[in-house]
């Protein structure tokens, strides 16, 4: 193996140890404490996992979780009245609603009708055109966590060819914005696109999420590519189950000059994000000036 390993978890804990001490500090200095109401309808097991592990990391944070866990008949009315109760609650700063929604309810109606200022996936509309329009914005988590891995190996990502795998709105899209944003030169790959393994060959920095197990494989790489590996992927190897990304690891990591590893890169970094948009949108709403972190 050649490619350096870059370590998101320990950097996701580095991370969540400095928006931690931030907390602490507005709580001395101001009196403020991060609230976050993480919204969930139904209780499907994997969701629970997440819901789990997101409320761990917001109370380590020294941030306040609101649960607000509702029945899985719950109807669309219902829970916008549970979002405008959230947005008029003046102790919480975030709201995340977790997808996806049961079928009687349009996810698109309920992100709408989240405050855009407690958006703190960053999937509101307002923040997804403010991110376009190269404003300042709530932007989504994963995407976040990707750039900063990706800045942790290129010290300036300015003219770097970029490839994203995936359009989706949750990363591809805005993984593409915010790499416009520091500059890179970017192409997007989907479905769709013709001689995929060309198209990644030309990367400088590779980011993969599309959702197929190992689909990207070693001769896909330009040596000394940095990869950004996004996907979650559940399999069975010898009739175990197992997390694979949408690399095919071993073998990228022959060509690749750096790698992030699944788990361990940017699932953790996802969540640190997440606690670092709660923070900034909580200086936000108390007209504090946001911690350079
Ligand atoms: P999605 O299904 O919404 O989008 C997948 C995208 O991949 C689509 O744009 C599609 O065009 C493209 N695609 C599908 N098959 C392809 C192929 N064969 N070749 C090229 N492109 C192809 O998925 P998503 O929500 O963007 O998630 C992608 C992956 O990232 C999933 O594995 C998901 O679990 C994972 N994910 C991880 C995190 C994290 O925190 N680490 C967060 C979000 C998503």
């Amino acid at each position: 193996m050649s490619a350096r390993i870059v370590d998101g978890k320990g950097m996701a804990a580095a991370l969540r140890a400095r928006v931690a001490a931030e907390v602490a500090r507005l709580a001395a200095e101001h009196g403020v404490t991060p609230g976050i109401a993480v919204v969930q309808v139904g209780a499907e097991p994997s969701s629970q996992v997440y819901v789990r592990s997101k409320g761990k990391a917001v109370s380590e944070a020294g941030m306040r979780a609101i649960d607000r866990t509702l029945p899985v008949e719950t109807s669309e009315a219902d829970l916008l009245a549970v979002i405008g109760g959230l947005n008029a609650d003046a102790s919480v700063h975030g709201i995340l609603v977790q997808l996806p929604l049961p079928k009687q309810i349009d996810a698109h109606n309920i992100i709408s009708a989240i405050d855009p200022a407690k958006d703190v996936d960053g999937f509101h509309p307002l923040n997804v055109g403010r991110l376009a329009r190269g404003l300042p914005a709530l932007a989504p988590c994963t995407p976040l966590g990707c750039v900063m891995l990706a800045k942790s190996v290129h010290a300036s990502l300015e003219g770097v060819e970029a490839v994203v795998m995936g359009r989706s709105n949750i990363v591809g899209k805005p993984v593409m914005q915010l790499l416009l944003a520091e500059n890179s030169t970017v192409t997007i790959a989907h479905s769709r696109t013709r001689d995929l393994p060309g198209v990644c060959r030309r990367a400088d920095l590779l980011i993969a999420a599309i959702g197929k197990p190992e689909l990207v494989r070693g001769d896909w790489i330009k040596p000394g590519a940095t990869v950004i590996d996004v996907g979650i992927n559940r399999v069975q190897v010898d009739g175990q189950p197992r997390i694979v990304g949408d690399v095919a690891f071993e073998e990228v990591a022959q060509v690749a000059g750096a790698i992030t590893p699944v788990p361990g890169g940017v699932g953790p970094m996802t969540i640190a994000c997440l606690l670092l948009n709660t923070l900034r949108a909580t200086c936000a709403a108390h007209r504090l000036p946001c911690p350079a972190i």
